[in-house]
């Protein structure tokens, strides 16, 4: 016998099911549109050439060695990563309000602040988006929250933001309570507020004494200008908020397995700054002790080199086009075959994915007869399309729609 036995599995990870679906899958139309990475027009993989330039000249470098790297991080990144957030010229970060901390991707950004907030502040209520990014109610009560609450985001009669109900449901938010807020390219909906609506929250939110908590896992890639995807952030933090940003460079920079990100701290007070990094530097001791340095070195590298950070935007601007380009034909041939429904909302959304309002039937036949695989909740992710499967992949969503009338 062993100590072990008994042990029970608990529920799959939904994202990564499904692609080992696919993978297994033999059939020579299949098409992955599950899961939440960059793909070429080939289907395949990119390693930016940028980073790819980077990656040669640290393992090139032989001032660098694999001592380990502060507990908060390698500095130059961190604070190139906060700065890229920010603006360069954001008086935050002049004033020493600002500061960046190396984490082990956006996941780790976002597990970080939550434990500073759940075991260093106490804070237990935090709200989320309905739908949201299915791992941030998970991290948020692995980290010490223990009251999770939606607020409404999704309208599926409009596929568009519930705005109205949005803000009724941060109306009702406790003081103190952690709001989380998608930066930019709402994952799954691909639906962000615009500038007006922006403020509008910002009121609620400081009415209310609720914590900004923003979520950028896709700075760049919702428009291709990362100055433009910042706007949200930006924006409070020029109106004098406090607040937590997680960064994720998985897929702005393709670094998915570097498990590189940053958590942006604003606060207004700088006298405490000492204070909230010594018990930062305790959460990570105690988790996980230091970051790994590669990812970190290679972003560095990237950001505080200005001819390296052109070539870094004329990547994202190629990521970002070849997913508006292939929302119009998406459209377009659903359009063209009448497929029932409206479908505006393609090309209105943005960033990688896109909430297409289809039903978990509709989603089941796309998977079993179609080999078309996507999320439960209707969501694709844009760049599983290309130039040679679209009108496979409208014309199946034609078919299932017809046969679940
Ligand atoms: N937040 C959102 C909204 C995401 O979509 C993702 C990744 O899919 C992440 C955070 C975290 O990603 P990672 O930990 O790979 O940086």
């Amino acid at each position: 016998a062993s100590i072990f036995d008994g042990i029970e599995k608990g529920p799959p990870i939904e994202v990564f099911a499904l692609n080992k679906l696919f993978l297994e899958d033999t059939d020579s139309r299949k098409v992955n549109l599950g899961v939440g990475a960059y793909r070429t027009e080939e289907g395949k993989p990119w390693v930016l050439p940028v980073v790819k330039k980077a990656e040669k000249a640290v393992v090139d470098d032989d001032s660098l060695n694999h001592e380990y790297l502060p507990v908060l991080g390698l500095d130059t990144y961190a604070s190139a990563a906060t700065a890229l957030l920010l603006g360069e010229d954001s008086i935050q970060i002049k004033n020493k309000n600002a500061f960046g901390i190396q984490t082990l991707s956006g996941t780790g950004a976002l597990r970080l602040g939550a434990e500073f907030l759940a075991r260093v502040m106490g804070r237990r209520v935090f709200y989320y988006s309905e739908p949201t990014w299915e791992n941030h109610q998970k991290v948020f009560l692995s980290a010490g929250f223990t009251d999770g609450h939606a607020y409404r985001y999704w309208d599926p009669t409009t596929r568009g933001i519930d705005f109205d109900g949005l803000i009724a449901d941060l109306k009702k938010a406790p003081e103190g309570a952690v709001i989380i807020l998608h930066a930019c390219a709402h994952n799954p909906t691909g639906c962000d507020p615009t500038k007006e609506q922006w403020v509008k929250i910002a009121d609620i939110i400081e009415e209310k004494k609720l914590f900004p908590f923003f979520d950028s896992a896709y700075q760049g890639f919702a428009s291709g200008d990362p100055v433009h995807d910042a706007f949200a952030v930006r924006y409070f933090v020029e109106r004098g908020f406090e607040i937590f940003c997680s960064q994720s460079f998985a897929k702005n920079f393709g670094l998915y397995n570097e498990r590189i990100g940053n958590l942006t701290v604003v606060q207004k007070n700088p006298a405490t700054s000492a204070a909230i990094q010594s018990r930062m530097t305790l959460l990570v001791r105690f988790m996980y002790s230091n970051p790994p340095a590669f990812g970190g070195r290679i972003v560095g590298k990237v950001l505080n080199s200005p001819e390296l950070r052109q070539e870094w935007m004329d990547s994202i601007k190629i990521m970002s086009s070849r997913i508006i380009k292939m929302r119009k034909l998406l459209r377009e041939e659903l359009e063209n075959l009448k497929t029932p429904g409206t479908w505006e909302h393609i090309t209105q959304q943005i960033g990688m994915f896109s909430y297409t309002g289809l039903t978990e039937a509709q989603v089941k036949i796309l998977i079993e007869k179609y080999h078309i695989y996507l999320l439960a909740s209707g969501r694709i992710n844009m760049c599983g399309l290309n130039e040679k499967n679209y009108k496979y992949v409208a014309q199946s969503i034609y078919d299932a729609i017809q046969a679940t009338k």
